[in-house]
């Protein structure tokens, strides 16, 4: 579903070439959570930022089922965004002006794929019913992540990224929100890949994979 070969992307530092992924090969099956470790700076960001079209890479190849992600346009990069990819941050990234209840149908309204069952499965099951009306800035760390992953959801994606999705959050609370993200990823049959810090949650997924000197071991 998702796979990427030898892709390489540096930085220029000071005018010096940092090169952060020298080589990387990663597959991810549909329906199958891997989580993505590394020390900080290893580029795991990086990689989330190519795959999602956010940045170019120098070298190699992504595809996302049929589509070649690194011959894209930007405007089609964004498509890919809007359409197939739910993406979740440690900052959580809702609108401040908008409610819980447009939050989570935001991505899916743009990309016309707005479905009013499977929205309210997703309300449902992640135990938003009584904070529709509510605003991000009246909600929990928690909460927050909890309409996050939902609004990510919300278009049935091909692929969930997420980078560092329970980093703000305490430990309970991490286990709580990355347990309703992995039966919700099964129930949609999306790939979802998952940077953390943590191994202890790393274990919970299918498979764990770490980026070191820019490769994938
Ligand atoms: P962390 O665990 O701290 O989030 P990370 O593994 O996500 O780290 P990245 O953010 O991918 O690491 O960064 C990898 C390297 O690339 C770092 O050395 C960083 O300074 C560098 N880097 C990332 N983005 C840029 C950029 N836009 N310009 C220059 N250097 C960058
Ligand atoms: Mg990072």
């Amino acid at each position: 579903m998702l796979s990427i070969q030898n892709l390489s992307k540096s930085f220029s530092s000071a005018g010096e070439p940092v090169h952060v992924l020298r080589g990387v090969d990663l597959d991810v099956r549909a329906g199958e959570r891997v989580a993505l470790t590394g020390e900080s700076g290893s580029g795991k960001s990086t990689l989330l930022h190519l795959i999602a079209g956010l940045d170019g890479a120098d070298g190699g190849k992504i595809m996302l089922e049929s589509l070649e992600v690194t011959a894209l346009p930007d405007a089609g990069r964004a498509a890919l965004r809007r359409d197939r990819l739910g993406l979740v941050f440690q900052q959580f990234n809702l609108i401040p002006s908008l409610s819980v209840e447009d939050n989570l149908s935001f991505q899916a309204r743009i990309a016309g794929r707005h479905d009013a069952a499977w929205h309210g499965e997703l309300i449902e099951r992640l135990g938003l019913g009584k904070l529709l009306r509510r605003y991000p800035e009246q909600l929990s760390g928690g909460q927050q992540q909890r309409v996050a992953i939902g609004r990510a959801l919300a278009i049935k994606p091909s692929l969930l990224l997420a980078d560092e999705p329970t980093g703000n959050l305490d430990e309970a609370t991490a286990d709580d929100v990355l347990a309703l993200t992995r039966d919700l990823v099964a129930r949609t049959g999306c790939g979802f890949l998952m940077v953390t810090h943590s191994l202890r949650l790393a274990a919970t997924l299918d498979r764990h994979v770490t980026l070191h000197a820019g490769r994938i071991t």
